[in-house]
């Protein structure tokens, strides 16, 4: 079932491949890697001509592509960010077949190709292969494009055989429990929370934006978890909170969604079935739509 999966995957990259517009005939107008925000605008209009999505000029390291339908011009930037990657395997399945960073990125391309079909959003992607990035580079990307809102997939492991179902993290400075306060520091990779010095006005600031980030964050995760109730398991207390890095460093409402367990018999074979995946893309499409028009965000 996994290899029929990523099968279609290499398809769809293919066909994505074809659809995407190189910016080297643009004679290098949009080689300044420090002006994400203008490029994105420069090629907002330059799409206006184009049917297909856009690559845009930024650092090599991470997946440089703008996915829209036509319909979807000038509308909010939501960032998937399939998590793992390249020498970073994250979780491994019980049954040994399926790694977490192959199934993060499944879950991203699907999530990606129903969001731009649906065409309300458009869509950037951190990675769209077996790349390694750090969690600067993925923050970094919603940074530039100025994102809606940045979307961060996972799948969890635990001794407990038992435990299985799909969780959402989203941002905040204390943890919901000691659970989740230990995931964020294996996320965080001893990488310390850090931002300007403290009691200056730039720190003020930044803090009075992450703070209003994290209350956007909650309320989109709580929106996902109602769409995803009723349609596949979650957790008990399914919405949690830790001081995820990758999540603070995004400039957007950001969520960590883990989609189940793949150290679970149960979850492995839902997770691993293109089918069942499906109604999980579905309301995380749903939720992701849902917060956008309310906020009408850009
Ligand atoms: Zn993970």
């Amino acid at each position: 079932m996994v290899s029929t999966a990523w099968r279609q995957h290499a398809k769809d990259r293919r066909l994505w491949a074809g659809a995407a517009l190189s910016v080297a005939a643009l004679g290098g107008l949009l080689s300044t890697v420090g002006a994400g925000r203008s490029a994105v605008a420069a090629s907002s209009g330059f799409a206006q001509a184009q049917q297909a999505s856009l690559t845009l000029a930024l650092p090599p390291a991470v997946s440089n592509r703008i996915y829209a339908a036509p319909s979807a011009r000038g509308r909010p930037i939501i960032v998937l960010d399939a998590g793992h990657g390249g020498r970073d395997p994250g979780a491994t399945s019980v049954s040994g077949a399926i790694q977490e960073k192959q199934l993060t990125l499944a879950l991203a391309a699907e999530l990606r190709d129903l969001l731009v079909e649906r065409g309300r959003v458009r869509v950037a992607m951190t990675r769209e292969d077996d790349t390694y990035l750090g969690l600067e580079d993925r923050a970094g990307l919603a940074r530039r494009l100025g994102a809606g809102l940045f979307v961060s997939l996972h799948a969890d492991s635990a001794p407990n055989p038992l435990a299985r179902g799909a969780t959402v993290y989203s941002l905040s400075d204390v943890a919901s429990d000691a659970e989740a306060a230990r995931f964020a520091a294996a996320q965080n990779g001893g990488v310390l929370l850090e931002g300007p010095g403290s009691g200056s006005v730039p720190a003020l600031l930044a803090d009075l934006a992450v703070r209003s980030e994290m209350l956007a964050s909650a309320n989109f995760a709580s929106r996902l978890v109602g769409k995803s109730a009723g349609r596949f398991e979650l957790r008990p207390q399914p919405h949690r909170f830790a001081a995820f890095h990758v999540l603070r460093r995004a400039g957007a409402p950001a969520v960590l969604f883990e989609a189940g367990y793949i150290s679970n018999v149960d979850d492995e074979l839902l997770l691993s079935s293109a089918e069942h995946r499906s109604a999980m893309v579905l309301a995380l499409a749903q939720a992701i739509e849902a917060d956008v028009a309310a906020r009408n965000r850009r």
